[in-house]
């Protein structure tokens, strides 16, 4: 175990916001040593793992791509293959890609006081073998989600089914379904994208659901978008058409929760519009929640409604009561007949890519914390972490955070600090940490930190507001704290 070196940053992960962390470091600290720990041998993250039929995006490319390398392609939204690309592309072009060790697992992370350093210790994916490696700092690019398991709820009489059950996060290569009958059990992003891919050549697709989302049809080509980039050089015209995709989703957004009833209306009559007037659209289409409690689901080009129209698809809103051997019992009596199962129930949310943190050996629970603008825990020092938009392109918010990141560390090289460490003021209420329903997150509540009731100790998921907090905002803002090491003991090192 060899812990001569001190890396400057240590970043964990290597998805999109490892990645794009990477890069925003070493544009800006060149010289500085920088390591990038990634449990498997591949860049991407979730556009690697997640290989089930029609992967794909559900926000624009425009602002889920970088905002310093721009995407290209006149598609909206983009397949999960090329946005694993345009990752790699934007790693080699940046000269992230021998940073990375791949097939390495963070498996904990401990700081110590008395040199303001991470310990990062790490698992050989294949080996098992431990090594440890040090850092200044470190950024938490490990997504949110396990990626070992999905989340799959217990289904009674599983084992009775006799045809196939997959779930989207393990999709079993080179499953044959045509002409099978399939049920999606789902009705999130996943469902809503399988279901129209599938029902290309499935005898027919089921979309099996609890309760409704909302679901929105956005065109696949963006007419104004690739218009401006015809008559405008290019980086003029992705400048526009970003801020164009910024703008409006922002404007929707604000739009549907500030006049949810009217908002709810315009979804029905969308849906109407497209499946017919005497669709059951209050049945399958209509939460009983409000527009961006949980996400709204995307699709191009009214692909679903399509299936949907044509008979190839259709949808079920009920509760199972068992699986049986040729299908799924449901409560209502009635049986859907199916050769193959997809489980589309979800993801297993998890931080900080399940590493367990000490600050001098002594465990910390990020739940016991309050979060700092959303990007750092109070109490634990030079350690940032990712997490994106509910309501917007992750990516958007991944961007501010890294370049939050290089605030700080240029602030600190600058002042001659070792340690940056927020700290919550004495009796500030706790609240929950986002403000959005989603099933997978609500499983955790208890385990994320919280938010407070007062700048800036709020996670605000507004892309505006972020941007003054993470690129305007004094670093120095009293929250935030700084220190330096005893310089006799700099000195010695
Ligand atoms: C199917 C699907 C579709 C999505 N579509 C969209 C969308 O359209 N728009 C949107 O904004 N968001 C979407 N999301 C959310 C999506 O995850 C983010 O947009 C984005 O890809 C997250 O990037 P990330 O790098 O933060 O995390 P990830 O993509 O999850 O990457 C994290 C990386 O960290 C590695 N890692 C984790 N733990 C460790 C550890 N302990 N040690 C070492 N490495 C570790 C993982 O192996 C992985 O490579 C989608 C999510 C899913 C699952």
């Amino acid at each position: 175990m060899s812990t001569d070196k001190i890396y400057d940053m240590v970043i964990i992960g290597a998805g999109l916001s490892g990645i794009g962390a990477a890069c925003r470091f070493r544009t800006k600290f060149p010289e500085d040593s920088l390591a990038l720990i990634e449990t498997r041998d591949a860049i991407g993250g979730t556009w690697d793992l997640f290989r089930y039929p029609g992967i794909r995006s559900d926000s624009d490319m425009l602002t889920l791509g970088y905002d310093f390398r721009p995407w290209v392609g006149d598609k909206t939204l983009a397949d999960g293959p090329s946005i694993k690309r345009y990752v790699e592309t934007v790693a080699e072009e940046y000269g992230i890609t021998p940073y990375i060790q791949f097939g390495s697992k963070v498996t904990s992370l401990d700081f110590s006081s008395d040199d303001d350093v991470w310990t990062v210790n790490i698992s050989d994916v294949k080996t098992g073998d431990m090594r440890r490696i040090q850092t200044r700092f470190i950024t938490s690019a490990a997504g949110y989600y396990k990626y070992e398991e999905g989340y799959t709820p217990e289904f009674k009489g599983r084992d009775d089914f006799k045809g196939e059950i997959v779930h989207p996060q393990h999709w079993t290569e080179g499953l044959d379904y045509s002409d099978k009958k399939i049920v999606v059990i789902g009705s999130g992003a996943t469902a809503v994208t399988l279901v129209p891919e599938l029902a290309k050549t499935a005898g027919h697709v089921t979309m099996l659901q609890r309760s409704p989302s909302y679901v929105a049809s956005i065109p696949s080509k963006d007419t104004i978008g690739n218009f401006f980039r015809r008559i405008l050089p290019a980086k003029t015209a992705f400048k526009i058409n970003r801020a164009k995709n910024i703008w409006i989703s922002k404007y929707m957004y604000e739009k549907a929760r500030k006049n949810p009833e009217k908002t709810k209306e315009w979804f029905r009559k969308k849906i109407l519009k497209s499946l017919g007037k005497d669709y059951p659209v209050d049945k399958h289409f209509s939460p009983k929640y409000d527009p961006w409690d949980q996400r709204v689901c995307m699709i191009p080009d009214e692909d679903m409604f399509i299936a949907i129209r044509e008979g190839r698809a259709s949808v079920e809103t009920d509760h199972i009561e068992k699986f049986t051997s040729d299908g799924i019992l449901l409560k209502s009596g009635e049986t859907l007949k199916a050769d193959i199962i997809v489980t589309a129930t979800g993801l297993n949310v998890v931080f900080n890519g399940q590493s367990d943190l000490s600050i001098d050996g002594e465990p910390i629970s990020v739940s016991d914390s309050f979060g700092y603008k959303g990007i750092m825990y109070s109490g634990v020092p030079n350690l940032v972490s990712v997490f994106g938009y509910t309501n917007a392109s992750w990516t958007l918010r991944a961007d501010l955070i890294s370049q939050f990141a290089v605030r700080v560390i240029t602030h600190m090289k600058e002042k001659g600090f070792t340690r940056a460490v927020p700290l919550a003021p004495e009796g500030m209420p706790r609240r929950p940490y986002l403000d959005f329903q989603a099933g997978y997150l609500q499983r955790v509540f208890d385990e994320l930190p919280s938010q407070g009731d007062r700048h800036p100790w709020q996670n605000l998921q507004n892309y505006k507001m972020d941007q003054k907090l993470m690129l305007e905002d004094p670093i120095e803002d009293g929250a935030l704290t700084f220190s330096k090491l005893n310089p006799v003991k700099m000195a010695a090192e």
